[in-house]
């Protein structure tokens, strides 16, 4: 069962099927044309023969018998003994004049309607054969000439009959008789030559077959031996190529590119995961050195009171850290469900900020927001409070003290731009591409809080809002993060 499942095996039993069937049905009809054409000569022969034996036994009866040409004769061959004795007259005049018999090398008979033999010539052969009662041939008796085929002394013979009439009456049957032994013997010929040639065709086409399918096949083979090696933990391989341009150099191909990004997908998510594992433990480690300090020896209750107030706030960073992780996988799997309806930016920009102002004003950092326009956009409240939350954050975080940050809303006629810009730490116009990468932090960020989650998170949501946004920033100088979101119509 195994071996049938070979696509080269299916495909040359296929191949051998459909040749046989052709080949057979080619010979089929060469075999019958070949017959019919050697039969249509001898029959051609026995045909003219007895026509002309019939025309020159006219030709002598109408001159024996003026009356008869005038028309006036009326016979009646089968009952009449006169007529049977003047038609025996006319044959013996014929047989001694004229010399188609001796010509002839047919057996030819003649025989009066009531069996009677006439005459009869062997031919070339050296027994006169059995010819068959004419009047147990129904086609004969009715159309007046039939073929037939016998077999006498194991040999097979050609017989056409004749019926002759003088006006309607029939008279005398003629029959000429051929041997078809050599037809016959060429046909077994040709049957035996196409019996043989036939198997030994299909198989020699199937070895020739199997042998270039073998070679078509081969890559695929050395394909299949690839691709066992490739596993999980080793993806850097690739299936061999001919770089012939066929289908299965197409298919290696194709194979490789997927495998290109099941590769890129796989670093990334163990990127992901040593990313995620990373900023895991820097918390866990705190938290853990808080604990293990406490329970070292005996604290005040004002020791334990900030022991646990550090162990809180990196609690809450590890539940910020986890909601973005959340968040972004949901983003991936194309979970995340944006409930959108119409909200107008300066009720998403004011609530941020005033959940900033404390940290704002402990920096002492002087902050503007300048509505220059009122702007609605359909989006999602939630999400959009994040997305400025995180820019804003990363402004308050990355600005020094005394530092100024300004929010400014206009629009155009088709957008909405909230520019949030300070003038903080910067960053190198080379990292400006990387920023909204996963994790990616600038070596001047590493000192400060942080996953490098933020900005990412803030494109996926500007994003999913029809949005855009842009970093421009110099190093010393500042930053300001464009978002460009599509107006409510
Ligand atoms: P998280 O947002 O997860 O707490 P993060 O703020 O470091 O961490 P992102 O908000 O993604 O991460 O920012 C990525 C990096 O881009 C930052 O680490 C910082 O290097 C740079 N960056 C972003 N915003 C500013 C800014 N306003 N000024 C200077 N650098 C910035
Ligand atoms: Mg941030």
């Amino acid at each position: 069962m195994r071996r049938f499942q070979s696509v080269k095996l299916r495909l040359t039993l296929w191949y051998a099927f459909v040749l046989t069937v052709l080949l057979s049905l080619f010979a089929f009809l060469m075999y019958a044309e070949f017959a019919r054409a050697l039969y249509r000569d001898t029959d051609k022969n026995l045909f003219y023969q007895a026509l002309e034996v019939e025309q020159s036994l006219r030709r002598y009866w109408e001159k024996m018998n003026p009356s008869a040409k005038a028309g006036r004769l009326d016979l009646k061959p089968a009952s009449s003994l006169e007529t049977v004795s003047r038609l025996q007259e006319v044959l013996e005049k014929w047989k001694r004049e004229n010399r188609l018999l001796g010509r002839s090398n047919l057996m030819i008979r003649l025989e009066a309607m009531d069996h009677k033999r006439l005459l009869s010539n062997l031919g070339g052969w050296q027994r006169e054969i059995i010819f068959p009662d004419f009047e147990r041939d129904s086609f004969f008796m009715e159309k007046g000439e039939s073929f037939q085929i016998i077999h006498f002394q194991n040999q097979p013979f050609r017989l056409y009959y004749r019926l002759v009439r003088f006006r309607t009456e029939p008279v005398l049957v003629i029959q000429t008789a051929d041997s078809v032994q050599e037809i016959k013997r060429a046909l077994q010929r040709l049957g035996f030559i196409i019996l043989i040639s036939i198997p030994g065709a299909v198989g020699a086409a199937c070895m020739i077959g199997w042998f270039f399918m073998k070679r078509a096949f081969c890559p695929l083979d050395s394909i299949v031996r690839k691709a066992r090696e490739i596993t999980g933990d080793h993806l850097e391989g690739r299936l061999p190529r001919t770089y012939a341009g066929d289908e299965l150099d197409r298919l290696a191909e194709t194979l490789n590119e997927m495998m290109d990004r099941l590769e890129l997908s796989t670093r990334a998510i163990q990127d992901f995961s040593s990313n995620i594992s990373h900023e895991l433990k820097t918390p866990l480690a705190i938290i853990r050195g808080e604990i293990d300090l406490a329970l070292r020896k005996t604290r005040s209750n004002e020791e334990l009171i900030q022991t646990l107030g550090v162990i809180e706030g990196e609690v809450n960073e590890l539940i910020r850290l986890v909601d973005d992780l959340m968040l972004l996988v949901k983003s991936d799997a194309k979970q995340i469900h944006f409930e959108k309806r119409k909200v107008a930016l300066t009720d998403i920009l004011r609530p941020v900020a005033e959940r900033f102002r404390e940290r704002i004003q402990t920096r002492k950092i002087d902050f503007a927001l300048n509505f220059i326009d009122t702007p609605e956009v359909e989006g999602d409240e939630v999400y959009l409070k994040r997305l400025f939350s995180n820019l804003l954050d990363n402004a308050i975080k990355f600005t020094s003290e005394g530092g100024r940050i300004g929010i400014e809303l206009k629009k155009s006629s088709r957008n909405a731009y909230i520019k949030i810009s300070d003038n903080g730490i910067g960053i190198e116009p080379q990292m400006l591409t990387k920023v909204f990468s996963r994790f990616y932090r600038t070596d001047q960020a590493r000192a400060h809080e942080g996953a490098g989650l933020g900005l990412n998170i803030a494109k996926t949501i500007c994003e999913a809002h029809q949005g855009i946004i842009e970093v421009e920033s110099a190093l010393g100088a500042g930053t300001t993060v464009t978002v460009c979101l599509p107006l409510q119509h």
